[in-house]
Parts: C-alpha cells; structure tokens; sequence
C-alpha cells in the first residue's frame, strides 16, 4: 500500500520499502540464475539503513556465460525485421507504463530518491523508449541514385554483443537511455547495474521477458568492479556504454578503448548557473533549490556552483529562504549510504575551514520518527564566499550542497564555469536575450539551459557532456546515440547492363 500524504497542497506518496529481503539473480540466456562461486553483498536502503536485498557479486567465469549466451542469440536478433524487434518493444514500454508505480517504490527505496523523483525517471525511461519505436519510421537510412544507374544507400547494422555499465543515482533512466535504443536497433545487450541498486535492475529483467524478449538477447550481469572488468575485457563485447563517476569512466574507456571497443563513458559533473541581477527573482530562487535539493543533490545535472553576478543579494535571499523550508527526509531524499554522507560532512567542514560562510546547515538534520533513525540523511546546504580554487567550487560533491561564488561580471562567470574540467551542464538566469546568448555560445558544456535549472534535453535532443562528463564521442541518448550503438554500412549498387561507362557512370 502507498501512503500519501499532503505537502503544500501538494499529494506526494512516501516510499514503500521491499517487505522481504531479495536475492537477485542474473539473466542468463533467458534464465535466472545465482552465478557460481559468487559472493553475496547486501543492499541497504539509504532510508532506512536496512538491508532490502543480496546481489552477487558476478566473477569473470559468469560474465562469460553471460556473454555467450548473448553471442549466441545476436545474429537471430539482428535477423529479425526492425519491425517485429519494434512490435516487442512496444509490449515491452507498455508494460513499463503498467508498472510505473511498482517500478518508482523501488528504485527509491534503494536509491534514496523520493517516490515522484523515480517515477520522472521512469517517465524519461519512457520517453527514450519512444524514441526507439519511431526509428522504425524515422530512420530510413537514406538512399541517392548518384550516377546513372548507379545508386548509394546507408543501411544502419547492429554491432552484436554491447554492454551498459550503470550508476546508483538512476535505478531505472539510465539503463533505459540505453538498452531500449540498444535492443530496438539489433543488439544482445547486457545490463550490469550498480550493486547499490541492483532489484530494479531485476525488474526491468522481468518485464523484459514478459514482453517475450528472445533468450540471451537481453541479460542482466551483477556485480562491481570485478564483473565490469571482465565485461570490458571479453573479445565478443564489441561496445560499453558506461555512466558512473569520471575516474571510472576514464578507466572503463581507456580498457575498452585500447581493445579496439567502442565506448562512450559518461563521467560526473560540476554544473555552473549563473545567476545575473535582472533575473526573475521567484523563478530563479525555486529553479535553484529545486535543481541542488532534487534527489538529495545527487543527479549529474544538479546545480553544484552558483556563480552570483554582481548584485544579485535579493535573489541569494530568497534561495536560502526556500531551501530552509525543506523538511529533510523522505519527502527530500536520502544521500546512498554512510561512506557517502561522512564524504559531505568532511567536505562542508573542509569549506568551512577554508574561509567559506555556511548560510545553511543540513549536518545532522533527521526525518522525525524511529522508522528513518538509520537512514542517510543531510539537509539542503548552502555555502557563500566560495572562492573558485576551493574544493567545493572543483570537486563533484553529489549531495544537496550549493556553493555560491561571488563573480563581478558575466565574462568571469564564464571564465569560472570553463575552467571546470568537467562540462555536463550551466545554466543561466536572466531576463536579458543578449546575456542569455552569451552563455548559450561560451559556455563549454554538453547541455545549456536558460532559466531551467536542470537543462535535461528532451529526447529526440541527445543527452549528454563533455571534457570530463563524458569520453567518447556521440551521445547516450537520441539521434546522436544511433551512430554509438550500429556501423554504418555504406552500399554502393549498379544494375545496368551498358558496358560503355566508367566505374563512376
Ligand atoms: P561509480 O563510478 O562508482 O559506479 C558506476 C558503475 O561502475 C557501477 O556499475 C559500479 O559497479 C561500477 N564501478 C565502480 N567502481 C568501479 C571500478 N573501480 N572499476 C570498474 N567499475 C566500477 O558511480 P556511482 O557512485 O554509482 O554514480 C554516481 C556518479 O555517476 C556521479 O559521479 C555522477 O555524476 C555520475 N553520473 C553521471 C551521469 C551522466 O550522465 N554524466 C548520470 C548519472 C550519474
């Protein structure tokens, strides 16, 4: 049962954990299966600290099994008319759609994030699921009679066994960035989900098979590092899809790419917005605490530095104001677990000690009530006079902290935001088109937002950074993920029977 309750006239239902303790298993050719020799970790609900489930941590002898499996199903799959491949994954979206609220409980209930936060992922999950429905209209290849008699034609190939690779933060979206495109297009795609949240994982799994996926073509693989090596460094896994944090995207591309793989590794992120002082104030102030605060800050596209533009104190008021209201616990979110929340803590107090103001101070807030005593939890932060050399202006936080780094002018606001080794997101708040232009051109970012305080684009648009947020080319997401997930194939035809042409003719 879900319980709902009302926030500012608002119906917001609370998490409901798992009622027993599952054991995941992997998907294996079309079974479910505990691998052998595997250990077992437990996974802990950050709301609550207690255990929900085991995952096994896959050894390289199970990543093989899996691989075989999905070469042996790949060349039936790519076989089999886009259109019966779209006809499975149309069941295979409407039955996401049927579960959307079984599929939100539990991807909050071990990420951490609020019910509604899972279900928007979900409904982005959604949506990317669209898209690769409509490609069997849209993406037609494309075809030329270049010469007389003579034609060309693209033809789009899938590349065989691929893998995703996926973080705690998006139990649910980020898998479905990419196996719905992935499958649609002709792959056999593994799924490795992070072991911090592997029952979605699980259940996505299912609901694959209940849309009658033919065995081996999806798989789901548990594990950690191990299991994520031995996906990368299996000769029959032709491309890896990765999102995670950017020292192990870094390392995942460099592995898979110096094999001849294909990778595209989407890392962490510092994201900048910029805040100028003819902004509109109310907008601006929700549009901010929203995007810090949103699943308890840890999203690679919440705002991490707020580059306050000259006098912008009216604005810096009301941001506070608002984020001070928040009332930590389930209807905010939890941080993922212990090791992660010690990290916020030292690093607030690491600002703190290096001359930051803290406006507002999450440390130590708590829901009430027993039921959330063991649970992770840190209230909306706000840091002033950050300086652009101190960690918290540089280093990916991923928890509801904000600094603000006072900047006298737009070009040093930019000058800040570019010399980010990271480039995921900024956006700017103004009312000015000039000013909003500016930033739309010189930031040096993957995704730009004007008075959007979490620029995600909509699909068909592509999600995805660059410099550290991301290595590789193309996008997870949309038109720019097709050239990731197929080859190519340029096709060059000639039906005439006149012998008196060149080669050309
Ligand atoms: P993580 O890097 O710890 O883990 C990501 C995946 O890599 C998991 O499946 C994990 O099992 C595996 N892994 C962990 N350590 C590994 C290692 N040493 N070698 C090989 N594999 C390893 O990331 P996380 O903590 O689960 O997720 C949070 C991070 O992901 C943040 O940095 C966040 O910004 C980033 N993220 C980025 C995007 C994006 O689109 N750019 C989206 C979501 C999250």
């Amino acid at each position: 049962m879900t319980v709902v309750v009302t926030v500012g006239g608002v119906h917001v239902s609370f998490v409901q954990l798992p009622e027993s303790v599952a054991t995941c298993r992997n998907l294996v050719g079309g079974e479910w299966l505990v691998p052998r020799d595997a250990s077992l970790l437990d996974v802990h609900s950050p709301y609550t600290g207690s255990i929900i489930g085991r995952v096994p941590m896959t050894p390289a002898e199970g990543v093989a099994q899996a691989v075989e499996a999905a070469r042996a199903a790949a060349p039936g799959w790519r076989a089999t008319p886009l259109r019966e491949r779209t006809v499975l994954m149309a069941r295979f979206r409407a039955l996401l759609e049927s579960n959307l609220e079984r599929l939100s409980q539990l991807a909050a209930s071990e990420a951490g994030k609020t019910v509604a936060e899972a279900r928007a992922g979900l409904l982005k999950g959604l949506e990317v699921c669209d898209f690769a429905l409509s490609l069997q209209n849209l993406d037609t290849g494309g075809g030329m009679e270049v010469s007389r008699g003579v034609s060309c034609e693209f033809r789009r190939e899938p590349l065989g066994v691929v893998a995703g690779i996926t973080p705690f933060n998006f139990p649910a979206m980020v898998p479905l960035w990419m196996f719905p495109i992935a499958v649609t297009v002709g792959n056999a795609f593994i799924l490795k989900p992070s072991e911090k949240v592997p029952l979605t994982a699980c259940a996505l799994g299912e609901l694959m098979v209940e849309a009658g996926i033919p065995r081996g073509v999806f798989s789901v693989v548990h594990g950690g590092r191990e299991t994520v090596e031995s996906l990368v460094a299996h000769p029959d896994v032709r491309a890896v899809g990765f999102v995670g944090s950017s020292a192990v995207a870094r390392r995942v591309y460099a592995e898979g790419s110096a094999q001849g793989k294909r990778v595209l590794a989407l890392g962490g992120a510092k994201n900048h917005l910029i805040v100028v002082p003819d902004a509109d104030e109310s907008l601006t102030a929700q549009a901010v605490v929203d995007s810090f605060t949103g699943c308890a800050g840890q999203r690679c596209m919440a705002a991490s530095v707020l580059l306050a533009v000259g006098e912008v104190g009216h604005i810096l008021e009301q941001v506070v104001e608002r984020a001070s209201r928040l009332e930590v616990g389930p209807g905010m979110g939890a941080i993922i677990d212990r090791a992660s929340l010690s990290r916020l803590e030292t690093a607030i107090a690491t600002a703190e000690r290096a001359g930051a103001r803290v406006l507002l101070d999450g440390r130590g807030k708590k829901p009430a009530g027993e039921k959330w005593a063991g649970g992770y939890w840190l209230g909306p932060t706000i840091l002033d006079g950050v300086s652009p050399e101190m960690e918290a202006a540089q280093r990916e936080l991923f928890g509801p902290v904000l600094s603000i780094v006072r900047v006298p002018t737009l070009s040093a606001a930019l000058e800040v935001e570019n010399a980010s080794p990271y480039g995921n997101a900024a956006s700017v708040f103004t009312t000015n088109g000039a000013v909003a232009q500016a930033v739309v051109e010189g930031a040096r970012v993957g995704m730009v937002g004007v008075n959007v305080g979490v620029p995600v684009p909509r699909e068909p648009f592509s999600f995805g950074g660059v410099g550290e947020s991301k290595f590789g080319h193309g996008d997870i997401t949309g038109t720019s993920s097709l050239g990731f997930w197929t080859d190519l194939k340029k096709v060059t035809r000639k039906w005439t029977t006149r012998t008196d042409g060149s080669w050309m003719s």
